[in-house]
């Protein structure tokens, strides 16, 4: 996104002096001896229950594998869909022309479009915005919902300038990146099976999404072709795989996860020997739905219970950025309301619920600019609570007052005088619960790859093998990266650790659901 629309959508970000030292927040000596006994106890019970040792690991890693079998056996022989993309070749880099993408994940939605220029020009230009969803079109109708994104998409669609043509004889066309469960029925149609990641928008599960967005294209007017929906794990497989045949996985982090992968059509019972070209498919596995073998706190359970999903999505609820900052903040609720942690008093804020549309006001600008400039927004967002973004600065204040620890305690849970001593507690626990989503996240890849290996021995761990990675939560959070390679280096041992590189694909996904879309073409074959 552009500075000028993270601008627009945040509000006003001007940052003066006077704004800054409103908000430094001056440290209190230590915590007291008795503030820390009530305090000990529950920090050392919540750090051995998410502890993820190897054994852990192994065994997460190990149901992944068994449960993907199952999956694939039959349908609904597990948590996890094993869903058909019907993506069965990737794109070859001999695709042209100008083509669309319009992606819907979960916090925002962008819209991108790339000139082709075939196996020797590769990309020739790309452009893409993306906008915020307003929250009250998570909780609206189908209708509301998708006129919204198709006029995104006009508008852009608007802007397009001489540096991009269709060839002629041809119409636009896009791939529609749709990152919730879908059933797919054909590489251009799916039906939505359920909402995830706290969306309940009225009248669409149970629909081919397709339809909901050419309805909405026929409502204003847009003249373009829908020629392939995927979700955002297949089409930054496509992406990646665009660049480099030896990517065999992808995996999203972001505010929700899932991951995809190439598969062998033979090992893939439940298709009862329908016909594929090459022989391949991509499978979307939906594993944020996985839940075997997961070292679960009662914060977890009662964040569970209390979702729109209760019982649904666990690994998800568990390892992704829409949730680790509230399970973060329950914890510090508990101990806030057992301890002086936070003072003599029990900060109200600390109540607050998280919502994820909160975080669209500053996930840009943590990206983009210096950490002060964030600030503003704190006195302009009263229901601000802690999320995953506020985790990751804390995580990386390495001043000796800690400083950020300070201004976000301040700011997001009203918190205004916390002690050295809080902050350390806070920073430990932001590790305890970002170590645990990571590593599992990084036992889940494992059990994808030993997944593929079991079934032809050297194709995965004795050549070279890409995870191609994509989210913001992987892309912004440093300590959650090193964290997942590290839980996949103890599993796989050093030396087949060697072949096997987790790699960020920046855009992959977008671009992806384009070269799917000209793969899919309805104009060139
Ligand atoms: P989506 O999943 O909605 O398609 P993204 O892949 O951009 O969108 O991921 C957005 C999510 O990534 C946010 O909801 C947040 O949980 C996480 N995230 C974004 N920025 C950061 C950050 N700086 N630190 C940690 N997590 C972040
Ligand atoms: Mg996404």
């Amino acid at each position: 996104m552009s500075r000028a629309t993270a601008v627009a959508v945040g509000g006003s970000f001007s940052t003066t002096a006077r704004r800054r030292r409103e908000l430094a927040v001056p440290v209190r000596c230590s915590l007291s001896a008795a503030g820390l006994a009530a305090v000990a106890p529950i920090l050392r019970d919540l750090k051995m229950k998410c502890d993820t040792p190897l054994p852990v690991l192994r065994h997460v890693a190990d149901s992944m594998s068994a449960d993907m079998r199952a999956g694939l056996a039959t349908n609904g022989g597990s948590d996890l869909k094993m869903i058909l993309s019907y993506v069965d070749s990737l794109p070859t880099g001999n695709e042209l022309g100008l083509f669309y993408a319009l992606d819907l994940g979960g916090t925002n939605f962008r819209v991108l479009r790339v000139q082709l220029g075939g196996k020797e020009e590769r990309i020739i230009d790309t452009e893409f915005e993306q906008v915020s969803i307003p929250q009250e079109l998570m909780y609206g109708t189908t209708e509301e919902l998708f006129d919204f994104i198709v006029s995104g998409l006009a508008r852009f669609v608007e802007k397009e300038s001489t540096k991009f043509h269709l060839a002629e004889g041809s119409k636009r066309e896009i791939g529609f990146t749709f990152s919730f469960p879908v059933k797919q029925t054909s590489i251009d149609s799916g039906i939505l099976i359920k909402w995830t990641k706290g969306f309940a928008v009225s009248g669409t599960a149970g629909r081919d999404v397709v339809v909901c967005l050419n309805e909405a294209l026929v409502r204003q007017g847009l003249d373009i072709r829908v020629s392939a929906l995927v979700n955002d794990a297949v089409s930054t497989l496509a992406g990646a795989h665009y660049w480099d045949e030896d990517v065999k996985v992808a995996v999203i982090l972001g505010t929700g996860t899932n991951a995809c992968y190439v598969e062998s059509i033979e090992a893939i019972p439940k298709l009862q020997g329908s016909a594929y070209g090459s022989g391949k498919t991509i499978i979307n596995i939906e594993w944020g739905a996985f839940s075997t073998g997961l070292p679960l706190t009662e914060f977890d359970r009662e964040m569970d219970n209390e979702s729109i999903n209760p019982g649904e999505q666990l690994f998800e609820k568990t390892i992704s950025g829409m949730y680790l900052g509230e399970i973060v903040r329950r914890v510090l609720k508990k101990m806030a309301k057992a301890s002086t942690l936070f003072g003599d008093s029990f900060p109200e804020k600390l109540s607050v619920p998280f919502s994820l549309r909160q975080i669209s006001f500053i996930i840009e600008e943590y990206i983009l600019n210096d950490w002060m400039v964030i600030h503003p927004c704190y006195h302009e967002t009263e229901t601000m609570t802690l999320s995953t973004p506020h985790l990751c600065t804390m995580q990386q204040d390495d001043s000796g007052d800690l400083d950020k620890v300070g201004l976000i305690l301040s700011g997001t849970l009203g918190v205004k005088n916390s002690s050295l001593g809080a902050r350390k507690i806070v920073q430990d626990i932001c590790d305890t619960i970002v170590k645990r989503g990571s590593r599992l996240a990084g036992a889940g890849i494992v059990g994808i790859l030993q997944k593929v290996e079991q079934d032809s021995i050297g194709q995965i761990f004795q050549k070279r093998t890409v995870v191609a990675m994509d989210g913001g939560l992987y892309e912004h959070y440093p300590q959650y990266r090193h964290y997942l390679k590290e839980a996949v280096a103890e599993l796989l041992g050093v030396e087949v650790f060697k072949n096997v590189f987790i790699e960020h694909t920046k855009d992959g996904s977008g671009i992806g659901a384009a070269l799917l879309a000209a793969a899919n073409s309805k104009y060139f074959a």
